[in-house]
């Protein structure tokens, strides 16, 4: 790249520069890493919550429970950053962990205030490097442990975690649903998975990608619709990504997509402010 070239042709001073810059993020990377596995000890990662409600009624029927860090120095750190960072560095078992740990709890606790009015399912996020044969079985035991109904919990998976290991993937996604869990594939239609695995695979629910739904305002219904007439002929539920306007929400109504979740729904927020929403939803 530039700098390479620079370097090289600036000589040796040159080099030795960049090396420091190289040096110096790779200990920033370090010193993230450990501040993440500390947090995961300390309570600094946790969980916010996304309503899903269905489409015509309005109806909440589940949360989404989405990863946040709060470093103590550099203040809110996105999922987007340390999912993979926990990825490269061996503590996306220990993330994970703790992801569907939090998330048992909180819905045991959403029982006991609100009964009936809790929400009935809790998605988790998976990434691809948990999905082995230690998911089913963690998953199981957390909910067992909190008392929990295994039916409560959906796993959400993306098409590329499906591909990175397209043998092994079907037996996990299989015994996960033997136990009554039930699979979502996030951000469909980014990916690409084949249409003919999709019919093979054990899956719930199909999400449709943020980036769709914001098309929809530009003239672009086509892929929401052929995404969600896929999940109807399949059987599945779909649920739009991202719907931020009544207007999408009308137009995604009349496309047949049967779940909304997005900003103009709810933002996420923590388990207690759930609570309330959910609450303030009863009909
Ligand atoms: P995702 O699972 O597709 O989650 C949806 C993302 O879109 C979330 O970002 C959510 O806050 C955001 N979002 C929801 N509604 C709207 C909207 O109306 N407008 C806009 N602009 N954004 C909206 P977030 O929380 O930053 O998460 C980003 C990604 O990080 C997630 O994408 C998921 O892939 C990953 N992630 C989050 N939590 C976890 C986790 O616990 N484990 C793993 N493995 N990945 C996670
Ligand atoms: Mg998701
Ligand atoms: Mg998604
Ligand atoms: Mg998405």
């Amino acid at each position: 790249d530039i700098a390479m070239y620079q370097a090289k042709a600036g000589g040796k001073g040159r080099v030795s520069v960049l090396d420091q810059g190289a040096r110096g993020r790779a200990r920033d990377k370090l010193q993230l890493v450990a501040d993440l596995r500390a947090a995961l000890d300390d309570g600094a990662v946790a969980l916010a919550y996304q309503p899903l409600v269905d489409a015509g009624s309005g109806r909440p029927v589940g949360v989404e429970a989405l990863a946040r860090w709060t470093h103590p120095v550099r203040g809110a750190i996105g999922p987007d950053v340390f999912v993979p960072l926990a990825e490269e560095s061996g503590l996306i078992d220990a993330l994970g962990a703790f992801v569907v740990e939090e998330a048992c709890r909180q819905i045991a606790r959403w029982d006991a205030e609100l009964g009936l009015l809790a929400p009935r399912v809790v998605h988790v996020n998976v990434s691809a490097l948990q999905l082995d044969e230690h998911l089913p079985e963690l998953v199981a035991r957390t909910a067992r442990e909190h008392g929990v109904g295994i039916e409560r919990i959906c796993v959400e998976l993306t098409e590329s975690a499906l591909m990175r290991d397209p043998d092994g993937a079907p037996h996990v996604l299989e015994r996960l649903r033997g136990l009554g869990v039930s699979i979502a594939i996030d951000d469909f239609g980014t990916g690409y998975s084949s249409l003919a695995l999709l019919r093979q695979l054990p899956v719930d629910c199909l999400k449709i990608d943020r980036s769709f739904v914001s098309e929809l305002a530009e003239g672009h219904p086509e892929i929401t619709r052929a995404v969600a007439a896929l999940a109807a002929g399949l059987g599945l539920s779909s649920v739009a990504e991202g719907v931020e306007t009544e207007d999408q929400a009308r137009v995604l109504r009349e496309l047949g997509v049967t779940h909304l979740q997005g900003y103009g729904v709810a933002r996420p927020m923590p388990g207690a402010a759930c609570a309330t929403w959910f609450a303030g939803r009863a009909r």
